[in-house]
């Protein structure tokens, strides 16, 4: 050190001095260098900070007493900067330090100040330690698909609401914070939520509820909720947890899956009894056929017989010949329906079989009207056949008749006092038939299911019958491979049209 420079560190010794009482009073340590880094000065706080007695470090370099050889570098100045410090003992610490120089008589002296932050640091690493267990559970919270809220137990007011139960309420978490169920739900369902909040707080025990409605944004919803207290350090409730569930789906496709269970069921249980239907039939139909065939034919004999052997035409005796013939008349219709039924059980085993041969449909039309000659007069029903001229047909006359006897007395029945036409002609290698009548007319809605097995438009009370002739006669159609419908107005009349192949193979049915 020259001359002058020694002036001026004493004279800045001196000032120092007096600052001496300050320094080694204050809680950082204080560390004198001069202008070549050694230290000059070292108060009471550096001495307790870096256990070097002053007398042990004065003219050593400061960097290389109080920080680590990897640390060194050179200082900033007027900066709080974070360093790794170095005690005697080689025990590191962290330190916050800022260098100032101080310029004496144009002598650079620089005096550091530094703090041991060990205790701030461990507290920093807490504080971050903390918050990322907080992120940590509230990124848990925000994920869990339930509802979960939060209430703190004096006025059951939401302190926490995640993500899940913001979509299913509908209110964003900035708009539950701070209120509470009665500001959301009607008074009604907010009693149920507080009564059992209540519950919960007083038996300090965790209560399950397995299902309750709540109104929403988006309408009614249903949940399963857990409702637990949390307790603070005393044992006394001080918040309300809330998991809730969204079980409305869950619950609708339960509901769903039952009802679909119970119709399969249902549906079983209806083949079941229409399976039984068909065999009773079947069975009976089989039954009164025999006797009927016998009676028809007695009745037929005594038809002939009895006229002759009773001789004479006396009122009695004219009487008892109409007798006869109602007779005779109500048999043909009995065997009529019992043959209907026998076809219907031929049909559902799958055993009804035509046998086309080549015939001339005319021929079919007329015998069908020169059977029902009487019958038509009696109904007072004109009939108008409109038939173009047709080739052969290869098609199972009695069945076909059948379909056409079908037709015509529905329209007779239907449409008593009104005209029929029956009109036939060619398209392609289809034959078009209709049967049209002037009478009731069948409802759009009946007009498909009246081809199915005792399906009927009518009450049994007006019209008898038993709602097979039109399902026998789409059976016998589709076994030619042909089709029928009906176009009707109600009021207006029906008009059933068929179209048959000209020639028809046996479609199996
Ligand atoms: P049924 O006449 O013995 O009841 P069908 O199978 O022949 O049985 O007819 C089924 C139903 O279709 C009838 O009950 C009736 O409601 C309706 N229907 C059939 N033909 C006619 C028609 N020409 N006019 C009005 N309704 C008809």
């Amino acid at each position: 050190m020259t001359a002058s420079s020694r002036n001026s560190y004493d004279e800045f010794v001196t000032r120092y001095h007096e600052l001496q009482a300050l320094f080694d009073n204050a809680l950082d340590a204080v560390i004198g260098m001069d202008s070549t880094g050694c230290i000059c000065e070292w108060n009471r706080h550096a001495e307790i900070m870096f256990g070097w007695k002053k007398e042990k470090v004065l003219h050593r370099s400061m960097a290389e007493v109080i920080l680590p050889e990897t640390g060194r570098g050179g200082f900033i100045f007027n900066r709080r900067v974070e360093m790794t410090a170095l005690r005697s003992s080689g025990e590191e610490f962290p330190v916050e330090l800022v260098v100032t120089p101080v310029v004496v008589n144009s002598l650079s002296f620089f005096f550091a100040f530094i703090r041991d932050i060990t205790e701030r640091k461990k507290i920093e690493e807490r504080t971050a330690e903390i918050k990322k267990a907080y992120a940590f559970v509230d990124a848990l919270l925000e994920n869990i698909p339930d509802m979960i809220f939060v209430k703190e137990v004096q006025n059951l007011r939401f302190v926490r609401f995640n993500k899940a139960g913001e979509n299913l309420i509908g209110y964003s978490r900035n708009e539950m914070i701070g209120k509470n169920d009665y500001d959301f739900f009607p008074t009604s369902e907010a009693d149920f939520f507080t009564s059992k909040d209540r519950a919960v707080l007083q038996s300090k025990t965790l209560v399950d509820i397995p299902e309750e409605p709540i109104h929403t944004v988006k309408g009614t919803r249903l949940l399963h909720t857990k409702k637990i207290p949390i307790m603070d350090e005393h044992g006394d409730p001080e918040y309300l947890l809330g998991i809730s569930e969204d079980i409305t789906e869950r619950r609708q496709a339960e509901e769903d899956r039952h009802r679909l269970r119970q119709e399969r069921l249902a549906r079983a249980e209806a083949e079941k009894a229409l399976a039984l239907r068909d065999e009773f039939i079947s069975i009976a139909a089989h039954e009164l056929k025999t006797p009927l065939t016998a009676l028809n034919m007695q009745l037929q004999m005594l038809g002939t017989v009895m006229p002759e052997l009773m001789g004479g035409q006396t009122p009695r005796q004219k009487i008892f010949v109409e007798l006869m013939k109602d007779s005779q008349e109500n048999l043909a219709r009995f065997s009529g329906l019992v043959d209907d039924l026998l076809d219907v059980s031929r049909m559902a085993a799958g055993r009804l079989i035509i046998e086309p041969v080549e015939v001339h449909l005319s021929e079919i039309v007329n015998r069908v009207i020169g059977r029902y000659t009487v019958a038509l007069r009696k109904a007072q029903c004109e009939i108008k056949p409109r038939m173009a001229p047709l080739p052969k047909v290869h098609w199972d006359p009695v069945r076909i008749e059948q379909v056409l006897v079908n037709l015509l007395t529905n329209a007779m029945k239907y449409g008593v006092g009104k005209p029929i036409e029956i009109e036939s002609k060619l398209e392609g290698e289809t034959v078009v038939l209709s049967v049209k009548d002037y009478g009731i007319g069948i409802a759009r809605e009946d007009q498909e299911r009246i081809f199915e097995r005792f399906e009927r438009a009518v009450s049994a009370k007006a019209f008898g019958g038993l709602g097979l002739g039109l399902y026998i006669s789409k059976q016998i159609l589709k076994a030619h491979g042909g089709t029928i419908r009906v176009e009707s107005e109600p009021g207006f009349g029906a008009k059933f049209i068929i179209e048959l192949p000209l020639r028809s193979e046996w479609n199996g049915i």
